[in-house]
């Protein structure tokens, strides 16, 4: 049985193994933080994105989605303020060339002072750290390392370097002559794309403030420390929302979506004490307030969405960078006025890896006879890669073409598996290590009075229903 402390090893190695998510370009030894979703994977991801989408977009009037390009024109990238500030410090080990977030060298070290039960030493590490980031102080935060004499994990020393800036965009050359060739930015987020977009939108949906663009796409970061699986990515998906509203009203905006996106959160079926919120103590450039929503990893708490109350920061440097205006006429109280946007930003990977771990169980079901276990991913129904599994128990007396014939009446309507070969019993485990919550199997009594046995997979429980009742019966548990 898997331990708190090995749990995130062993969903590492099943995700793997059940073709959920591979090392990318396994064939040539991976490349650094950069992972392929493999067949159920990816079904689980879209299952997730759709979900994200439609309590988005569908179910709330006043938003709409749309699909922007991951390139943009540069510019873009000095008015957002991510060519000047999106930067991590870092810090080098002279010794054994081991480059570090100054930040988590930081926390690991305060870590290790609070297990050796010195929480209070610990807690004034990080409030000294936040004020040090907070202020840019760079000399600061080098001497506090030195200080505290902070070894790195390879070399042992603490010969560091100083401490610098790095920045996380990746950059590349478009343009196929090297003379004509620009240098653009892959995008390290997809709020962007809304915001150039903004008028866009605005004039052709006639929409009106208080209102949200949504998207979904791929993010790039040259991520100091890539680790931690997919919790920390180079190129990674989000699932952002920016909603634009009258200057003003922000307080009570950013409250409601805080509630909102917890909500949604505790919909996946996730209990409550899992989740936890951060109030940011150093806000980024653009913030007038930020805040966090954490959830428990088998690695600790850890962010797996940001909700920032972020001014007019963007469109107003949009307007002042591309020179056109970017105000909203409000004719409710007759005036002109750049609007005001509360972000909610989530990540797609990291909500799989919160699925994944939430999903994973254990279980042992040794009786007095033998010894037995299984291992079963929990997933909610709606966001399950498989919803059902058809699993004839012969291959012969008639009993596969029935399968087919329910496979055929329920393909098109969710994403179902048919499978005839080995005992049934390794079949069910098969589809409890891929997290399909429903199993019919088709027996020789099948062909006498049309039922079925369903199993579900939570419980492991049987009995019998009538085939015309298969469908109804999993599309209630859905949606
Ligand atoms: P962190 O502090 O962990 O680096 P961040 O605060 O920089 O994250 P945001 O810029 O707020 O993250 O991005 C919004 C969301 O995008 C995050 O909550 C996270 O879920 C996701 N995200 C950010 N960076 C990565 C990454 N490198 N890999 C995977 N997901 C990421």
């Amino acid at each position: 049985m898997a331990t708190d402390s090995n749990k995130f090893q062993a969903i590492i190695s099943h995700s793997k193994e059940y073709g959920f998510i591979f090392p990318s370009s396994e064939i040539y030894d991976g490349l650094s933080a950069v992972y392929d979703y493999g067949q159920w994977g990816s079904e689980l991801k879209k299952n997730i994105r759709d979900y994200w989408w439609k309590s988005m977009t569908q179910m709330h009037e006043n938003i709409v989605g749309i699909d922007a390009a991951i390139f943009m024109h540069p510019t873009t990238w000095k008015a957002s303020g991510h060519v000047d500030n999106f930067n991590d410090p870092m810090i080098d080990n002279k010794d054994s060339k081991k480059r570090y977030r100054v930040d988590h060298l930081i926390e690991a070290f305060a870590d290790e002072l609070e297990k050796a039960g010195k929480k209070e030493a610990a807690d004034a590490l990080i409030q000294e750290m936040e004020s040090l980031l907070g202020a840019d102080d760079m000399a600061g935060l080098k001497s506090m390392i030195e200080k505290h004499n902070m070894k790195c994990s390879v070399s042992g020393t603490c010969n560091w370097t100083d401490v610098r800036q790095f920045n996380l965009m990746f950059s590349t050359q478009l343009g196929s002559v090297s003379e004509d060739s620009n240098e653009i930015y892959l995008r390290p987020e997809t709020a962007q794309g809304i915001f150039v977009n903004f008028l866009n939108v605005q004039k052709t949906g006639r929409m009106k403030i208080p209102f949200g663009i949504a998207q979904t796409g791929k993010a790039f970061r040259n991520e100091i420390v890539a680790r931690q699986f997919i919790f920390r990515m180079r190129e990674f998906e989000q699932m952002e929302m920016q909603f634009f509203i009258r200057p003003g009203t922000e307080g009570e905006w950013y409250e409601y979506w805080k509630a909102e996106r917890m909500k949604w959160h505790l919909s996946l079926g996730i209990a409550a004490e899992r989740y936890r919120f951060h109030d940011h103590a150093k806000l980024a450039h653009y913030a007038k307030a930020a805040c966090d929503i954490e959830f428990e990893f088998p690695i600790g708490f850890k962010e797996v969405e940001g909700i920032h109350s972020r001014g007019d920061f963007d469109l107003s440097q949009h307007q002042k960078f591309s020179k056109k205006k970017m105000q909203y006429f409000d004719a409710e109280i007759n005036q002109n006025y750049v609007p005001y946007v509360i972000e909610t930003s989530i990540g797609l990977d990291r909500t799989v890896m919160m699925v994944m771990s939430e999903a994973y169980c254990e279980e042992d079901l040794s009786t007095a006879e033998k010894q037995d276990s299984r291992v079963v991913l929990k997933f909610p129904a709606k966001l399950a890669p498989v919803k059902l599994a058809v699993l004839p128990l012969t291959k012969k007396d008639g009993l596969p073409e029935i399968a087919r014939e329910i496979m055929d009446n329920c393909k098109p309507h969710f994403r179902c598996f048919y499978e005839e070969k080995d005992a049934i019993g390794k079949r069910y485990r098969r589809m409890d290590a891929i997290g399909t919550p429903f199993c019919v199997t088709v027996d020789h009594q099948t062909k006498e009075d049309q039922t079925v046995t369903i199993r579900y997979r939570d419980t492991m429980q049987q009995e019998r229903i009538p085939i015309e009742k298969i469908k109804a019966i999993i599309l209630s548990e859905i949606f």
